[in-house]
């Protein structure tokens, strides 16, 4: 069994179960997460005898990156393999005073969304938490990412219970310490799921809400089938209304819906009204993302001016309404651009990925 990625509470369930107390719990939590520890014979405060009885069933496995490829605009893009030879990738955005790293939570994705190059591969591997948080322990500029985004491949609340393992490891003290004001995971809107997320930590949340009304969100995305934005936004308003999280009494913590701009499918003043009057009374704001376009699909970005439209039309109303900017896209770094094509040119034996230290062991 890989001690990596194991929660708190999966470490105090393990060391109870071997009648050990308490504290062994935040020993090897303390190597795992803070010393970064490869090996259970490292963890040199454990008993010796312990240690060794340990080794055969217990390892420390955190996976490597395969490779890297680094834009134009500075944007890295790190390649990582499943079992079963499945790829995966993260997204490393330097912004003035921020690196922000993008992670995936599945190889593919099975929410079908029609403009996302991602979801042509399907869903081929739900990461554990171990594959999960090894995007941040192994990557070369760990010690320096500010901020941690679950916007890679994969929906998140399709894959909770590891989701949720790997944001305690992020922000626990006895883990890696982030700030969970500095993390957001990003949803198409699962139920019961989100409210778990909301209920049981302390992130940011980004809904992917692209369209108001079901008819033109049901063609874009299919999971609103299933899973109505009108449900999620009633649980939404319903907290509002009570001040259960992620409203007031929680601090800074934040809550945005994303909307894609696809050329007249999304993008138009009626469309930004419909928005606004959805989600009137939730205090959140609206993050429009220019479309990345890819070969073989049937949209077209929206023009600078039809975006710029949208967001006054949100702004009059006083929500808060922020473009994103698109970055990675000459690499496939971008949303929606994930897919594991093998197109990175750099291999790990590359001089250049030796020097930002893809090959050096994190201490
Ligand atoms: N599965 C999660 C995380 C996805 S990535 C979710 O749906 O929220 C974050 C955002 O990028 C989502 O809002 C997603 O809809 C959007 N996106 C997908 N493909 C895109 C593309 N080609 N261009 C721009 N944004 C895209």
């Amino acid at each position: 069994m890989n001690l990596f990625g194991l929660s708190r509470s999966d470490l105090l369930d393990l060391v109870r179960s071997h009648r050990l107390p308490d504290y062994r719990a935040r020993q090897i939590a303390q190597w795992l997460y803070r010393h970064h520890a490869d090996t259970l014979t490292g963890m040199t405060n454990l008993p010796s005898e312990l240690r060794e009885r340990w080794a055969d069933e217990y390892s420390v496995d955190s996976p490597r990156p395969q490779s890297v490829e680094e834009s134009r605009d500075g944007t890295r893009r790190y390649t990582w393999v499943a079992p079963g030879d499945d790829i995966y990738e993260s997204a490393l955005i330097p912004d003035e005073d921020r690196l922000t790293l993008c992670v995936s939570t599945q190889a593919g994705c099975r929410i079908g969304c029609r403009f996302c190059l991602t979801a042509r591969k399907g869903l081929r591997w739900n990461l554990s938490s171990a594959e999960i948080l090894g995007q941040y322990r192994n990557l070369p500029e760990r010690d320096r990412v500010t901020h941690v985004v679950y916007m890679g491949m994969g929906e998140p609340l399709d894959n909770t219970d590891e989701v949720m393992k790997s944001l305690d490891v992020l922000t626990g003290e006895w883990g890696y310490g982030l700030s969970p004001r500095r993390i957001t995971v990003s949803t198409v809107g699962i139920l019961p799921d989100l409210e778990r997320l909301l209920d049981e930590s302390e992130v940011n949340v980004a809904i992917s809400l692209h369209a108001a009304r079901r008819e033109e969100r049901l063609p874009l995305v299919p999971a609103e089938n299933r899973h109505p934005v009108a449900t999620t936004l009633e649980l939404l308003r319903h907290r509002a209304q009570l001040g259960l999280p992620p409203f007031p009494g929680t601090g800074r913590r934040r809550l945005s819906f994303e909307v894609v701009m696809l050329d007249g499918v999304t993008d138009r003043p009626d469309q930004a009204e419909a928005v606004r009057d959805l989600i009137r009374g939730i205090p959140a704001r609206v993050n429009l993302i220019p479309w990345n376009s890819f070969p073989g699909a049937s949209f077209q970005p929206s023009s600078r001016a039809a975006v710029e439209h949208y967001q006054r039309i949100l702004k009059r109303s006083g929500i808060t309404t922020t473009i994103r900017e698109s970055r990675g896209q000459d690499i496939g770094a971008a949303c929606g651009l994930l897919a594991g094509k093998d197109h990175a040119h750099m291999s790990p034996d590359a001089p250049e990925v030796a020097a930002v230290g893809l090959r050096g062991q994190p201490e």
